[in-house]
């Protein structure tokens, strides 16, 4: 077997740890001390969004003397005010009924829709096609990327709880995904126009290497000439750093990422850190040496989250240690309006603060990293800031990504909104009364 790294410390020899999902929040040791009615509420919530978490976050990325403010805590575990007060209630009520299994998840399936599981306009308007007929499991929205959904890599090592993916991991019927590389390997050959593929999640990270094998490899035949970019979209290096390590099929896994890149391929491994607690661990510091060692890039990226990472010194605490390890700060995400979104949001004037609090902090190295960004309908939007105009307080906001290329880099202005905390919330400045782009984005969605 090719070896890509041979240093193996004995702490890193193979280990597997427990996973545990919704119904087991009972049996997680580190649970005990924690007030029985919060624990009853973990359960509420957990019933309806996902929840799993593996032994490796708890043991060493939570510290338990701040529960639950502790945000690794926050990031995994599921809170009271993650779901809205009266779906709270009904939940909470259905299970003091004594309601059996199928009851729960009854009433779960009807929370969730009324949660906008796929924001964006995901499942109308992203959906390509071949000879007419729509591509499960894959998006294109911007000219040059596609979205791949694998198939076995529609769920994560362990959940967390503001993810906008959530209703892929929760009921059959919000799922989206593919398992037919010939589909993806047909669109691909077909579209000059695409560079970069991102295979996502879930976390790709989680399949088999023979399996990603399957879908990566092919690409490095002369018909994918022009795809250069392959990005792998993966929160492995905060919940499973042992995939690179010690899992049976690791040394394969980076034997495979190497040929990718001396195949002529530019890989970018999409790292998914939120909080600097992540990376803390040696564990992890030798995932990322081990990637880096193939000759990948990693880039890393992350929403902005109430309760979370709002303080700007995390931030820039993060971006730091991201660079010292050789890797590429990326974006700032504002929180999607999805899931539980009630809980996470943060006001965009707020957001914007955050990141320049933090992006002054850090030496030119490090603000490669754009935000806050949001990621709707139209496109990527970046909120650029908040100044004055003529008088008017507004926001400067601009497409980093745009589903008509020519609306890229157009500086836009949206009045000042001190609760706004999503694009549609926004209204043009000035007395205009619609955004440049938006009789063309009404007329693309039919
Ligand atoms: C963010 C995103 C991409 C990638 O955009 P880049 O600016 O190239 O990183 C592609 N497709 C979708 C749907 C996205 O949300
Ligand atoms: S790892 Fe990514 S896809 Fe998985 S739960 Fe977290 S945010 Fe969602």
């Amino acid at each position: 077997m090719h070896q890509v790294v041979n240093i193996q410390p004995p702490e890193f020899l193979p280990r597997k740890f427990k996973v545990y999902q919704h119904r087991q929040l009972d049996k997680i040791e580190a649970l005990q001390h924690i007030p029985e009615k919060m624990l009853f509420e973990m359960k509420v919530v957990a019933n309806v969004l996902p929840f799993r978490v593996n032994e490796y976050v708890f043991n060493e990325l939570i510290d338990w003397d701040k529960v639950p403010n502790d945000p690794v805590f926050q990031l995994v575990f599921p809170q009271r005010d993650m779901i809205d007060p009266s779906a709270y209630d009904r939940m909470a009520a259905l299970m003091r009924s004594g309601a059996n299994s199928q009851e729960i998840f009854n009433l779960a399936e009807q929370l969730r829709a009324e949660m906008n599981p796929h924001p964006a306009g995901q499942t109308e308007m992203n959906v390509p096609t071949i000879d007419g007929e729509p591509l499960d499991g894959m998006q294109h929205k911007y000219r040059e990327t596609v979205l791949f959904f694998p198939s076995q890599g529609q769920y994560c090592h362990s959940y967390c709880t503001f993810c906008f993916r959530w209703a892929q991991f929760v009921g059959k019927s919000l799922r989206m995904n593919s398992n037919d590389a010939e589909a993806l390997h047909e669109y691909l050959a077909e579209h000059h126009e695409v560079t970069d593929l991102l295979v996502t999640g879930g976390d790709p990270m989680v399949m088999r290497t023979k399996k990603l094998r399957q879908y990566l490899e092919p690409l490095t035949e002369s018909r994918f000439d022009h795809i250069q970019t392959i990005r792998i979209g993966s929160k492995s290096l905060t919940f499973w750093p042992y995939r690179y390590i010690s899992d049976p099929d690791a040394d394969e896994l980076l034997a495979l990422l190497e040929k990718l890149v001396k195949a002529g391929k530019h890989v970018s491994f999409m790292a998914h850190f939120n909080h600097p607690q992540e990376m803390r661990t040696d564990v992890s510091h030798e995932a990322i040496r081990r990637i880096r060692a193939t000759g990948v890039q990693i880039r890393c990226q992350a929403p902005l989250l109430n309760h979370l990472n709002t303080n700007p010194d995390d931030w820039a605490a993060m971006w730091k240690e991201q660079v010292r390890l050789g890797m590429v700060p990326y974006y700032m995400f504002v929180e999607r309006d999805t899931g539980a979104k009630r809980y996470f949001e943060v006001p965009l004037y707020r957001c914007w603060e955050i990141f320049r609090d933090a992006y002054k902090q850090v030496s030119g190295l490090a603000r490669t990293v754009r935000g806050p960004s949001m990621s709707a309908g139209p496109g990527k939007v970046e909120v650029q800031g908040v100044t004055e105009i003529h008088g008017e307080k507004v926001f400067v906001l601009r497409f980093i990504q745009a589903r008509n290329p020519d609306w890229v880099q157009r500086p836009f202005f949206a009045k000042f909104d001190e609760n706004a905390t999503w694009l549609n919330d926004l209204v043009p400045a000035f007395g205009d009364t619609k955004f440049f782009w938006q009789d063309e984005y009404e007329a693309m969605q039919g």
